[in-house]
């Protein structure tokens, strides 16, 4: 789990840290080690109780651990502890900051955006959302029903109305059904989801694009998980053709946290048109005072935020620049094809049905049973009895009638079913099918017994 090379690099990137400072008079802040230390043991104790999420066997939600790089800056950043709201906090954090802005935006074909890091993906919609009211006040926010829930939450916060979209068979948002909503009148915002959370299905964002100038919409993509796999090579022509329409959008939110390497904290919403940057404005008694440049508290609306986290994606993205046929691409591709190789095995296997062809790096299925409420007990108990072979799987609730799109045969006894859900985003994940197939073979077996 622990490489030991990654404690000898901090150290050494903490020595020339430490460098920067010497003009100053010797200080080093006291603590008392050994009592820290018994407090340390106890709570690494308290987080064996986690999942293994950086084991290929843990195949189940979004979660991996980042990349040495950005963990390593991180922690390294922690002894200077900056805060990216003003540049009195956050100096060179915030340069860097501003540079990972630049690159996350040339991604997507655009050369000056506006936009800045956040906690995450929430956060970062709910800028985008904010700012898509106050170009469009009063109108509707509409989103596929398979967009993450935060859409509706986040519209209910700001005082937006929301309605979602029914999805196809293909876990996508309905396009005749889109366009109904948009003749209504009332609609200033469609939100296309760009890999949702659930199936990994992206939106058909062409189709969406020309809707909304039809009805002069505002287009946000949320991207929080799938924003990076433009960068990849193994995509399929329809899948292709939204990324390639990425750049015609209002906003954009990726999560760095989430295909970028990252540790936790770490989500970004930029705009295309830097001029949005005008309802962030704002008159601060008592930060700003530093200079005349741009401080990131004056476009963003949380006001401290973590410099560390601009530090290790800028560390990152150093090392792995954001390009196609690099290494993050790569590790992309990756992900692409386990999906379709697992997705494969499992339409091959007696006891499985997968559901959509996977478009990104998830993969959805069934267990084969007669009726929707035995499929949904089988799928919480191989759920469980892998988990306790240390193979870790998720479960997703899916509407009844998209299951049985693949499922012509089962009976629909309840509204919902229960499928399993895998996440393969770990490079790694595609020498482990073998091995995850084995382990799910043996469970289905087991509980259908
Ligand atoms: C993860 C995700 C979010 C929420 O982002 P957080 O970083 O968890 O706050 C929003 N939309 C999509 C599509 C996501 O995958």
């Amino acid at each position: 789990m622990i490489n030991p090379a990654e404690l000898e690099l901090l150290q050494q990137a903490l020595a020339t840290l430490a460098k920067g400072f010497e003009k100053l008079p010797e200080f080093t802040p006291a603590f008392d080690a050994d009592a820290a230390s018994d407090v340390l043991q106890l709570v690494a104790e308290r987080m064996q109780d986690n999942y293994p999420y950086y084991h290929p066997q843990y195949a189940g939600q979004m979660l991996k651990p980042p990349h040495p790089v950005a963990r390593i800056a991180y922690a390294m950043s922690l002894w200077v502890n900056p805060n990216n709201h003003a540049l009195d906090g956050g100096k060179a954090s915030s340069a860097l900051e501003k540079e990972c802005i630049v690159e996350l935006g040339r991604m997507y074909g655009w050369d000056a955006p506006l936009g800045h890091l956040t906690g995450g993906g929430t956060m970062a919609n709910l800028e985008a959302l904010w700012v898509a009211g106050r170009r469009h006040p009063g109108k509707r926010v509409i989103a596929s029903q398979q967009a993450h829930y935060t859409h509706s939450r986040i519209s209910d916060v700001l005082g937006m109305p929301f309605s979602a979209v029914p999805v196809g068979d293909r876990g996508r948002m309905d396009l005749a059904a889109t366009e109904a909503m948009l003749e209504a009148g009332d609609v200033g915002t469609v939100v296309a989801t760009i890999g949702n959370t659930g199936l990994g299905a992206v939106d058909r964002l062409e189709e969406i694009l020309e809707l909304a100038d039809k009805y002069d919409a505002r287009v946000h993509a949320d991207a929080a998980y799938g924003g990076y796999f433009g960068l990849a090579s193994e995509l399929r022509d329809e899948t292709r053709a939204a990324y390639d329409s990425l750049p015609e959008v209002d906003s954009i939110v990726v999560d760095p946290h989430k295909h970028g390497l990252q540790p936790y904290g770490c989500g970004c919403v930029l705009f295309k048109n830097p001029d949005d940057g005008r309802f962030y404005k704002h008159d601060s008694p008592f930060t700003y005072f530093s200079s005349a440049e741009l401080h990131l508290g004056e476009i963003s609306l949380e006001c401290s935020r973590p410099g560390a986290a601009a530090v290790a994606l800028w560390a990152t993205q150093q090392m792995f620049p954001l390009e196609t046929r690099g290494q993050l691409a790569e590790w992309l591709d990756s992900g692409l094809l386990a999906a379709q190789e697992f997705w494969q095995r499992l339409t091959n296997s007696d006891y499985y049905q997968p559901l959509m062809r996977p478009e990104l790096d998830i993969v959805v299925y069934a267990v084969n049973a007669a009726n929707a409420k035995q499929a949904s007990d089988r799928a919480r108990r191989v759920f469980s009895l892998a988990a306790e072979n240390e193979l870790h799987l998720a479960m997703i609730e899916l509407p009844v009638d998209l299951v049985q799109a693949f499922l012509p045969e089962l009976e629909a006894d309840a509204k919902t079913m229960t499928c399993l859900r895998s996440v393969l985003m770990k490079p790694e994940h595609r020498t482990w099918i073998d091995k995850i197939m084995t382990i799910l073979e043996d469970c289905a077996a087991r509980v259908s017994g």
